[in-house]
């Protein structure tokens, strides 16, 4: 698969001697879901200090720094930019000091309202240092009022869009979803502490147990007197991203209370039930493809062998400046086994097609290292439509299936047949109410009022364009 940009982890840990360097290794599994900037803030009761640097983790955060700091509460962010620029000054955890002291920020999601509010503040005198849509959220509890508790409510239903957060006082670690819980975040114990974590692969990594998520609208916080947890929000609808499960997550967690593996599989069944074909071979495009791809083969009794070896050494394809470089990576990240597909009817399978460029790049190399016949079979349905909630496909032009037909995305690709996932048969693989997710990308079924809440995104383009451009192509 492509271009899609992972959005951001979190992970915190709260009452354990070594909390820092536990949230250091937290965050390492937790860094497909953001490579362009990494930090940990860490309290000690009094007083909260930040570190934060640009890339990987290995080279954002030094290990002996990590190993010197002893604070026992820290939370850690992993971030890709799908709202403000990629720099230093955006990099989170955002720590603030302000008339009631330090707190720190870390935040996963795009809120949709994050311009408007900014607009308000910046008209009443309110001078903003970064460009992220969480510096909003500081602004907003900067605001006088009651309690502090009262302020955090008052805070949180003035938001829109989605929003899983850490939230670190001197005392306190805070963790909080927005009422349709877009974006996961799971609690797990650690002797007599706790954590907060993106995704469970990050609490295996520390030796945590998980408890149970976070529910959509609840403040759950920790601190020295225990866990308390309270709900902002009674809202019934849910919408949990889908593409979460299909896409972004790790197959070793859990995430919405489904195994990411056991639904990817279940995806590739149902997809060899949709649209069979007759081959030699299952391989998968790794390695998003390769829970769906055992899937398929399970369900075709047709062999599952491995068609791409992956270089692990090539880094990430999306800074490099030119096109052609670009291309050249995507060569050089995968390569086609011939032993594998050298005069075979190749069944491959990928997780999605974005732009379509990637995809086309793979199969060519199928093609070159002699495969007969490639029949492409993507796990999910088409992507038609932007998503405003934290994913990173929402720029004009960007969605090969907007403006193209299934034949026409097949001839581009140059392969012999292409099927997608029907939206019945990636909702069905569901062990969760189907109404408790969102499939907007796929459906244009938004959960909230986004025609009102997008003409405040910049560099969007409305459900109504979106939906000509499909006409367009499928008449
Ligand atoms: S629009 Fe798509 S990617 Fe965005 S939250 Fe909904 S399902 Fe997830």
């Amino acid at each position: 698969m492509g271009y899609i940009k992972e959005y951001c982890g979190l992970f915190g840990v709260f009452g354990c001697e070594d909390a820092v360097e536990k949230v250091y290794y937290g965050l390492y599994s937790l860094q497909h879901r953001g490579e362009e900037s990494a930090g940990i803030a860490s309290a000690n009761g009094k007083d909260i200090i930040c570190h934060k640097g640009m890339g990987l983790i290995s080279d954002a955060l030094k290990p002996h720094m990590i190993k010197s700091l002893k604070n026992p509460v820290a939370i850690g962010h992993v971030r890709y930019s799908t709202f403000g620029s990629s720099n230093i000054g955006n990099a989170q955890p955002m720590l603030v000091d302000y008339y009631k002291g330090k707190v720190a920020i870390a935040h996963n999601g795009q809120l949709t309202n994050a311009k408007k509010l900014r607009d308000e503040f910046e008209e009443n005198g309110s001078i903003f240092h970064t460009t992220s849509d969480t510096e909003v959220i500081v602004h907003l509890m900067a605001k006088p009022s009651g309690s502090k508790q009262n302020v955090l409510s008052d805070v949180l239903n003035q938001l829109r869009g989605a929003f899983s957060l850490l939230i670190l006082t001197p005392t306190e670690m805070i963790g909080v979803r927005d009422p349709y819980g877009f974006r996961p975040l799971s609690l797990g114990k650690l002797n007599d502490g706790y954590v907060f974590a993106s995704e469970t692969c990050a609490l295996d990594q520390v030796g945590a147990e998980f408890i149970r998520d976070v529910q959509p609208g609840e403040i759950v916080t920790v601190s020295k007197d225990g866990l308390r947890s309270e709900f902002y929000s009674h809202q019934k609808r849910y919408a949990s991203c889908i593409f979460e499960l299909v896409y972004f997550s790790r197959p070793d967690s859990m995430v919405y209370g489904e195994s990411v593996h056991l639904f990817r599989k279940k995806l590739g069944a149902k997809l060899a039930e949709e649209s069979p074909v007759d081959a030699d071979v299952v391989i998968s495009v790794p390695e998003g493809g390769n829970s769906a791809a055992i899937g398929y083969s399970h369900a075709s009794l047709i062999p599952f062998d491995r068609g791409f070896i992956r270089n692990h050494y090539v880094g990430r394809t999306f800074i490099l400046p030119q096109q052609d470089m670009r291309h050249r990576f995507v060569e050089l990240k995968l390569n086609a086994l011939k032993e594998t597909v050298a005069g075979k009817r190749v069944i491959v399978i990928d997780d999605s097609i974005v732009r379509g460029t990637t995809s086309k790049s793979r199969f060519g190399l199928l093609r070159k290292a002699g495969a007969k016949e490639i029949h492409a079979r993507i796990s999910c349905p088409p992507h038609r439509y932007p998503c405003y909630y934290g994913i990173d496909f929402q720029q004009k032009g960007e969605l090969i299936a907007t403006g193209k037909t299934v034949e026409e995305i097949r001839r581009f690709l140059n392969v012999e047949s292409l099927s997608y996932l029907s939206v019945e048969g990636m909702m069905s693989c569901t062990t969760q109410p189907k109404q408790s997710y969102c499939n907007a990308c796929f459906t244009s079924d938004y959960p909230t009022n986004i025609n009102e809440e997008i003409s405040n995104l910049t560099d969007s383009f409305s459900v109504e364009e979106a939906e000509k451009l499909n006409q367009c192509v499928t008449k």
